[in-house]
């Protein structure tokens, strides 16, 4: 037997070890299965080059409880060390300088991920572990079995002992403040959250499983009996979809593979996209495309992050745009540096090239789809088209490519793209101007009179809705040249497309003056703005209009975003059209029935903008009662 100390500048840097990682003292398995299952590789790699001739056997990580010996082994059947690489690779700390180190990462966010990539991996054990031994048989033809233990201070002691399979048992005496670790629950649950796809075989215990009784014996139906049978519990899947090639998955495969990542979703996902890329960088992974309902942010967070199928992390904001931070899935990448703070993340230059390829990747598949069948892509436009709005709205290569196929759909429920129905409706709402006006409603329902009105017209109606949409208008009218878009009340259709004729109004001057003086007796000033217009006969007597630029502004803001202008204060316009035969009537009326009879007309409006509420429109049902 030997004793020694284990080379580092710090008298002891257990204490600062375990201080370090306070918040997640868990990924100490994770270190350790995935040492095991490197390990594991290791031995399979020096078979394949004919370095290792021995027997490979059944290679496999086990993770063992001893609930009364209060350990965790963690074994595996890989090369193993000899004395001298446990010298080292373990009592030599692979970096010198480990407190300066660790204080200066202590408490960062990330920090977590630095620990296995600066030779700590193996040391994280003593986060939960009073002592810590290692049994290892080297693959190398006649060496010794050694063991290697220490109880967290930098002195070791390395002995000869008797095993006779190759391989590393790392035994953990579990601390009495960590005795979760001894919970087949808990560890379970690291172990999925970890190792789920892991490429070696990871075993942790047994599981029951029901099969048919092996004796053939019937139940009263005549059936083979079902009987329940331990069988071992394989904690992971060590061939994960996202490493096989595309032409060997069909769409179920990568249907169960969501289910695989998700087992509590049950929603199927629209489509995915298969990732692979290994040049100027390795990645591998799929993404997949959820149904994107009205809100944007219930679903975030479910892409995880792998290294060579080792899980980091599900918190990806840094290395993925943010609106693909709505798509599901996992991508897998060695080359992420997993070993700097988030900040440094943000300004690494692979770190953008990984974004950039992805958003083009996403962008080019939707746009394959659209092409190969658009019949398809429409019926999903509905999932899609938030997503593909906030793309637009959050990455200019996004947009430039998306809006060749970002669709909106008119009141007959036909998909054209922009550029389509700029084609489809330019003949009649092209303005004085030479601007295509694209109208749309946010809701067929709420803006019906409106949208009847145009419609008569021969003008063709859009619906756009949801919370993107005012941002998203704006960037369209940026991205295409001589269109705008209008809701249908915004103003009277007249305005809305000017056109070169002007109709001549048929009250004189000062016939509105009086009118108007009139209205503005019993309208609220400070939300209505009289104003008379010459408009056709075939539009209503008085309309309420708001000016397109002031409500999307109101609901840019209202989503956040376009607030240089401040508040604004709801206004409206009370629109009196001079031309209608109602109100013309009314210039020869008394002020006494012009007074009744335009409120009766500005209530109406009010009804078809259903603004009529509360007391308003009581007294509006009381008047009318009376009428009849
Ligand atoms: P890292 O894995 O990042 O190199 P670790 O501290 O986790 O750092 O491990 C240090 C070294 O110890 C490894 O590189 C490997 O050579 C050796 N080692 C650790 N665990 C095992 C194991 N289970 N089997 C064989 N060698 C191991």
């Amino acid at each position: 037997m030997k004793t020694g100390q284990i080379n580092v500048q710090t008298e002891n840097i257990f204490p600062i070890i375990k201080r370090f990682l306070y918040s997640d003292h868990e990924i100490f398995l994770r270190e350790l299965v995935s040492n095991a299952v490197d390990a594991s590789q290791k031995v399979k790699v020096l078979a394949k080059n004919g370095e290792f001739k021995g027997e490979l056997g059944d290679l496999r990580v086990d993770v063992v409880i001893d609930k009364d010996a209060k350990t965790l082994t963690i074994r595996d059947r890989g090369i193993g060390m000899t004395d001298e690489e446990i010298d080292k690779y373990i009592n030599q700390i692979a970096f010198s300088g480990a407190e300066e180190f660790v204080e200066k990462y202590k408490g960062k966010e990330g920090a977590e991920q630095i620990i296995g990539h600066f030779g700590l991996g193996f040391y994280s054990a003593f986060m939960v572990a009073q002592k810590v031994q290692i049994q290892t048989l080297s693959h190398k033809k006649g060496v010794k079995a050694v063991q290697w233990e220490s109880d967290g201070t930098p002195t070791f002691t390395l002995s000869e002992i008797d095993k006779k399979e190759r391989g590393t048992d790392i035994v953990l005496h579990i601390a009495d403040d960590s005795l979760e670790f001894l919970e087949k629950n808990r560890i379970s649950g690291i172990l999925d959250k970890y190792c789920k796809f892991l490429p070696i075989p990871v075993i942790f215990g047994t599981k029951t499983e029901y099969i048919d009784d092996p004796s053939g014996e019937k139940d009263e139906n005549g059936k083979v009996k079902r009987v329940s049978t331990e069988v071992e519990n394989q904690v992971n899947n060590p061939n994960p979809a996202w490493n096989k090639a595309p032409i060997d998955l069909t769409e179920e495969d990568y249907n169960d593979f969501y289910r695989e990542l998700y087992p509590s979703t049950f929603e199927s996902p629209l489509f995915n996209i298969h990732l692979n890329v290994d040049y100027p960088f390795n990645l591998t992974g799929i993404l997949y495309f959820p149904k994107i309902k009205e809100n944007v942010e219930v679903q975030r967070n479910k892409i995880n992050l792998y290294s060579n199928q080792v899980f980091i992390t599900d918190s990806v904001e840094q290395i993925v745009p943010e609106f693909l931070t709505l798509l599901h899935g996992v991508i897998d990448s060695p080359d992420i540096p997993l070993n700097v703070s988030r900040s440094y993340l943000q300004s690494d230059s692979n770190v953008k090239k990984i974004s950039s390829h992805i958003t083009k990747k996403v962008a080019d598949k939707l746009g394959d789809m659209f092409k190969k069948d658009r019949t398809d892509f429409e019926s999903k436009w509905g999932d899609l088209q938030l997503f593909v709005q906030y793309g637009m709205l959050s990455d200019d290569k996004f947009a430039e490519k998306a809006k060749g196929y970002a669709l909106v759909q008119n009141e007959e429920g036909k998909y054209f793209t922009v550029e389509e129905y700029k084609e489809k409706t330019a003949a009649l709402q092209t303005d004085k101007d030479g601007k295509t006006v694209l109208l749309y409603t946010t809701s067929f329902e709420e803006q019906f009179s409106y949208v009847k009105k145009a419609k008569e017209r021969g003008y063709d109606v859009i619906e756009l809705a949801g919370p993107l949409a005012p941002h998203w208008i704006s960037k369209l009218e940026a991205e295409f040249e001589n269109i705008s878009f209008a809701r249908v009340d915004a103003d009277t259709l007249d305005k809305l497309i000017k056109k070169d004729e002007e109709l001549p109004s048929k009250l004189e001057k000062g016939q509105e003056e009086s009118l108007k003086e009139v209205m503005e007796g019993f309208i609220a000033k400070d939300k209505f703005s009289v104003q008379f217009e010459s408009m056709s006969e075939t539009e209503g007597p008085i309309l309420i209009t708001q000016p397109e630029f002031i409500r999307r502004m109101m609901e840019q803001q209202k989503m956040g975003g376009g607030g240089m202008f401040g508040a604004f204060p709801e206004m409206y316009n009370l629109v009196v059209n001079g031309n209608h035969p109602k109100v013309t009537e009314l210039a020869t009326e008394s002020k006494e029935v012009q007074a009744q009879k335009l409120k009766q007309l500005a209530d109406l409006a009010m009804l078809s903008q259903g603004m009529l509420k509360g007391e308003a429109l009581n007294s509006f049902i009381e008047r009318n009662i009376e009428l009849v």
